[in-house]
C-alpha cells in the first residue's frame, strides 16, 4: 500500500524523499510552485535524478504534485483563467520531469457567475491545457480534479460536477478524479456512516476506475457543512474508528494515500504507523 504525506520540497525532492521515508511512506505529495502565489523553482536536474533512484530502490507508488490555489480556471476574469492555462501546462511537464504521475487541481470557484458558466469554463481551459501540449512526451501523466467541500463558490462538491467536466473535454483519458475525506464529509457525502454507499455513488457518477488518489484528512467541521478545514486524524468530526474501516477497505488500499494533516512530521509519522497497524489488526 501507498501511504504518504504532503511535504515540502524547498530543500529539494531528494530530501522531500528522505522525509517520506522518515515518516514511514512510500508516496507523498509536493506543491508544484508557490501555493499562495504561482512562482515555481528550477529544476535541479541532479537532485530529480537522486531523487527518482531513490523512489524506485524504496519501491515508492506514484507521486502527486498539487497546483496552486490562485489557480481558478472556473474565474470570470480572462487574466486569471490564462494564468491557470498557462500554469497547468507548465506543471504538467514539470510533473513528468520530476518522476510524478499526478498532477491534483481544484476545479476552480465560479465566483458568483454561476455553476454552469464556471463548468463550460474549466472545461474549455482543460482542452485548450491539453490540445497545447505534446501528449505522447507526456505518457503517464494525468491531472486530477480533487473534489471539493463546496465552500463559497467552490466547484466540484458534486461528483456529478466532476463528472461533466472530465465527460466535456476532448482529452479524458488524462484526466482522472482525486478525493479528499475531509472534503467529502464536508460536501455532505457521509463516508463515516456509509462509506460503501458514497463509493457505489461515485462509481455510478464518475466510475471508480477514474479515482486514482486519496488525501486523508479528519474534519474540524461536520457533515455537509461546506467548510474545508483539515483536523488531525482522530482530532475531528471522522474519527479514529473511520480511518481504520477506511484503511482496511480493500478499495482503498489500492489507492496512493496522501496526509495533509495540519500535523508535522511527528504527527505524519504517527498517522501512518497508526493507519498501517489498522491493517493488520484483527477485527
Ligand atoms: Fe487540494
Ligand atoms: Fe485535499
Ligand atoms: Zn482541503
Amino acid at each position: 500500500m501507498y501511504l504518504g504525506a504532503h511535504l515540502s520540497i524547498s530543500q529539494g525532492y531528494r530530501s522531500a524523499v528522505t522525509a517520506a521515508l522518515e515518516i514511514g511512506g512510500n508516496t507523498f505529495q509536493f506543491f508544484t510552485r508557490n501555493p499562495r502565489g504561482g512562482r515555481a523553482k528550477k529544476i535541479d536536474s541532479r537532485d530529480v535524478e537522486q531523487s527518482i533512484k531513490l523512489c524506485q530502490s524504496f519501491g515508492f507508488g506514484p507521486l502527486i504534485g498539487h497546483a496552486p490555489y490562485t489557480i481558478n480556471l472556473a474565474s470570470p476574469t480572462e487574466r486569471t483563467r490564462e494564468f491557470a492555462i498557462m500554469a497547468l501546462k507548465e506543471d504538467l511537464v514539470r510533473i513528468k520531469s520530476v518522476g510524478a504521475a499526478y498532477l491534483a487541481v481544484h476545479p476552480g470557484s465560479h465566483v458568483g457567475d454561476g455553476i454552469d458558466r464556471g463548468l463550460t469554463r474549466i472545461i474549455e481551459g482543460l482542452n485548450r491545457v491539453f490540445s497545447d501540449l505534446d501528449l505522447p512526451a507526456l505518457d503517464g501523466v494525468m491531472l486530477l480534479l480533487e473534489g471539493m467541500a463546496g465552500e463559497g463558490s467552490e466547484i466540484g462538491n458534486l461528483f456529478e460536477q466532476l463528472n461533466c467536466i472530465r465527460r466535456g473535454i476532448k482529452y479524458q483519458d488524462r484526466v482522472g478524479v482525486i478525493l479528499d475525506t475531509c472534503h467529502l464529509y464536508a460536501a455532505g457525502y457521509d463516508i463515516k456512516n456509509n462509506l460503501n454507499q458514497v463509493l457505489e455513488s461515485f462509481d455510478r457518477a464518475v466510475g471508480l476506475e477514474h479515482l486514482k488518489a486519496f488525501h486523508i484528512n479528519d474534519s474540524k467541521y461536520p457533515l455537509g457543512s461546506r467548510r474545508d478545514r483539515h483536523a488531525n486524524l482522530g482530532e475531528g468530526y471522522l474519527g479514529l474508528d473511520f480511518f481504520i474501516k477506511f484503511i482496511r477497505h480493500p478499495l482503498i488500499q489500492e489507492l496512493p494515500l496522501i496526509l495533509e494533516t495540519p500535523g508535522d512530521i511527528t504527527v505524519y509519522a504517527n498517522e501512518i504507523a497508526f493507519l498501517r497497524s489498522a491493517i493488520k489488526r484483527d477485527q
